[in-house]
């Protein structure tokens, strides 16, 4: 029988446990996925720990994966058995040997794209997509904060800055972590854990400050970001890494500046099967053609059954670009 990761109660990466499944047959408009590679993502976390629960418990875990399509439902008529597909929309439940997805959530995976590199860029490569092209459309030339630059979503940020000819200042909380961000593209790293992210955005703008800030740390940068932001700029509240922001008095955006603040999510922009084309395929050139390429270090790639190893190190703030599992 397939393996799966559930856990029963929520807590710490250890409530994760590998159980065997007996798969359903997949729904009308749904395809059954043999996951070759899955996408570890801090949202799982959130999910784990209990601040985004789950529908009920026990639960899956996970919402993305790239693998080989089995079996398809009776309605699906873009996809067929065979195809080498990936997915970040999956209802939770995708740290498993087999998934059952939603057709119109379900991409092809290009030829040259290896399913590891699928796995560790679609979901993370579609939250960038929306974050620079669509919440707020970065310009050439233009200077714009982006925290936690070295991890995944913040490594494929650095990439598609350049690429869009942007200067993306990056926050880091270590130096190893600033050099791989400079490396993947950023203009200039900010180090968290030693510098004052509001004082360094001001010497390095000449006091001009930024037009955007995207912000997935959350509780303990909040404040600070608001801080680097012109008048009337936007601050994108995107993750809570450090924990959620709460208790917001809606005063501190007329007195740093008369700001604007959103708090969007991947299923806020992709909501249907164009806007997943458009955005995956923009993604998928980038990596066909060399410009974005996955971070995936070695150490960083867990055996499926290893889920709380994986959670445990992306925890700890000592991983770098994305993490796998591989059933
Ligand atoms: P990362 O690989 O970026 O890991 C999280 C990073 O956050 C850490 O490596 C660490 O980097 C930084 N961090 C800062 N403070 C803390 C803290 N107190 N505890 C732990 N980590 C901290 O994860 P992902 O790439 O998977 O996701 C990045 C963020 O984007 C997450 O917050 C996630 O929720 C969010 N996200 C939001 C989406 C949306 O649509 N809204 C979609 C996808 C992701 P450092 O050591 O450099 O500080």
């Amino acid at each position: 029988m397939p393996v799966r990761i559930e856990f029963a109660r929520h807590g710490g990466p250890d409530v994760l446990h590998p159980v065997e499944f007996t798969p359903r047959e997949p729904k009308e408009h749904e395809v059954q996925v043999a996951n070759k590679a899955i996408g570890i993502n801090y949202i799982d976390t959130y999910v784990r720990s209990g601040l985004y629960p789950p529908p009920s418990l026990p639960s899956g875990l996970g919402s993305e994966a790239a693998g080989v399509v089995i079996k398809v439902g009776r309605a699906v008529r873009h996809i067929k058995e065979g195809d080498r597909v990936v997915y970040a929309q999956a209802p939770l439940g995708a740290y498993s040997e087999v998934h059952n997805v939603a057709a119109d959530n379900v991409a092809i995976l290009p030829g040259a794209i290896s399913f590891e590199q699928g796995a560790a860029t679609f979901l993370k490569g579609l939250t960038v997509f929306y974050l620079l092209r669509k919440t707020y459309e970065i310009k050439p030339n233009e200077i714009f904060l982006f925290h936690a630059a070295a991890g995944g979503v913040g490594l494929l940020a650095c990439q598609w800055a350049k690429a869009l000819g942007a200067k993306l200042i990056g926050t880091v909380g270590s130096a190893a972590k600033a050099e791989k961000a400079l490396a993947a593209g950023a203009w200039r790293t900010i180090n968290y854990q030693e510098e004052d992210i509001a004082a360094q955005v001001l010497a390095l703008t000449n006091g001009e400050k930024v037009p955007v800030v995207y912000d997935s740390v959350g509780k303990d940068t909040w404040e600070a970001s608001l801080d680097c932001l012109q008048r009337r700029g936007l601050m994108v509240s995107f993750g809570n890494a450090s924990g959620p922001v709460t208790g917001v008095n809606l005063g501190i955006l007329n007195q740093k500046g008369s700001l604007y603040v959103t708090r969007p999510s991947l299923h806020g922009y992709i909501t249907n099967r164009a806007e997943l084309e458009e955005a995956s395929n923009e993604l998928f050139s980038l990596i066909a053609s060399g410009v974005i390429k996955p971070e995936i270090p070695e150490n960083q790639k867990f055996a499926l059954v290893d889920a709380v190893k994986a959670h445990k190190l992306l925890e700890s703030r000592a991983t770098r670009g994305s993490s796998l599992l591989l059933p």
